[in-house]
């Protein structure tokens, strides 16, 4: 946590917390926040948190939009992350699979992955069934 918060900056972050893991374009946030942030102000403290890995910038198909995830420390830092290219939703992989591809991918490439900035990108199963 930086010491000094603007209060646009709290508002976002609060905005964000309740939504972990959910994709998210920056349009919206900007919306929801419409009576409080300058779009301007939304668009500007996006870019910094994501420049401090508390927003992931995720892949959205056919859309030139910026959408992100906030990343919530606590919750994802150890987790290998999937993420849905249908419904765009972001799910935590089990840690006894995520550590087999970990694992394996060290022993055949002689590659450590970072846990954390990496996205399995695919369908879930919610989509799959549709
Ligand atoms: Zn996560
Ligand atoms: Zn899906």
């Amino acid at each position: 946590m930086p010491k000094y918060m603007t209060k646009q900056r709290k508002l976002l972050t609060e905005y964000l917390s309740k939504r972990t893991d959910e994709s998210i374009s920056a349009n919206q946030i900007a919306e929801a926040l419409a009576d409080k942030i300058s779009k301007s102000a939304v668009y500007r403290n996006l870019a910094d948190m994501e420049a401090e890995g508390k927003l992931r910038r995720v892949a959205s198909k056919g859309s030139r939009e910026i959408i992100y995830q906030y990343v919530d420390e606590e919750k994802c830092h150890d987790c290998l992350h999937l993420s849905c290219k249908n419904c765009g939703k972001t799910y935590h992989m089990e840690n006894a699979a995520a550590e087999k591809i970990i694992n394996s991918v060290m022993k055949n490439e002689d590659f450590d992955i970072d846990k954390e900035r990496t996205v399995l990108y695919g369908i879930c199963k919610d989509c799959k069934k549709q």
